[in-house]
């Protein structure tokens, strides 16, 4: 089965709260962005990758990419102005002879190949796969506007979703055609919509995606733990 990646990278990270945007972040001395390409090229199972980077940083992201050799990247498309309007982009720029798509954000550093294989095999069975970890705090639903306790949920069905997200091509495109869910903030909402089956697959707790600056912290932490014990 042909794979394709489409890393979204093309968020400004406002709530970062620096100078540089986002993916161009340093962390121990690396972008942000090349990380999830790193993993990209160690996972044999991906056969190339769709990177959406901004406008603006289409020639930086281009340069590190080449000197970095990461081989697997086939093409750098302009982003939107959402996350869903810039994998639209990138499903724009997937080869006709693809069969299955890979989607994972470029402001999760800490993804492991492994985890990657783990969501391609279970897509062998189920056309949507998403990979995620069941929440470990007691979550409750608040009015919005006056902050009063709604509801306390069962934590036995929660699971926090995380990336890779992987889809069956002309499933995924489908979903993004008719689009039932107006604000996406994954791509999966868009294939629960259509009646599809989702399948959870279970994730990394130290696949954190990079929001503010606590979890920059938490990704050093995890890089140094990394590093020792090998
Ligand atoms: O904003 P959020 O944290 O949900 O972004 C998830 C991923 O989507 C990030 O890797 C970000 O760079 C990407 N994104 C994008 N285009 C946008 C907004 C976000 O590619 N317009």
């Amino acid at each position: 089965m042909k794979i394709q990646a489409i890393i979204p990278a093309a968020g400004t990270g406002t709530r970062l709260k620096t100078r540089q945007p986002k993916p161009l972040i340093l962390l121990n001395g690396k972008p942000l962005f090349v990380y999830a390409l790193q993993a990209m090229e160690r996972c044999s199972a991906v056969a190339s990758v769709i990177v959406v980077a901004n406008e603006k940083h289409l020639k930086i992201f281009g340069k590190f990419i080449k000197k970095l050799k990461l081989k697997k990247v086939k093409r750098i498309v302009a982003g939107g102005a959402t996350r869903c309007e810039s994998v639209q982009k990138a499903l724009c720029a997937l080869d006709s002879d693809t069969e299955a798509v890979l989607i994972h954000d470029g402001a999760r550093p800490l993804i492991k190949p492994s985890l990657m294989t783990r969501a391609i095999k279970a897509l062998g069975k189920d056309p949507a796969v998403v990979v995620g970890v069941p929440v470990k705090p007691t979550i409750k639903k608040v009015d919005p506007t006056n902050f009063f306790v709604q509801e306390t949920l069962s934590r036995e069905t929660l699971w926090e979703v995380q990336t890779p997200q992987v889809f069956k091509k002309d499933i995924l495109l489908k979903a993004h055609a008719l689009m039932l869910e107006p604000n996406p903030t994954d791509d999966a909402v868009l294939v629960e919509k259509m009646g599809e089956r989702v399948k959870m697959v279970m994730g990394d707790y130290q696949n954190i995606k990079i929001t503010t600056q606590e979890d920059l912290t938490l990704a050093k932490a995890f890089l140094i733990d990394e590093r020792m014990s090998h």
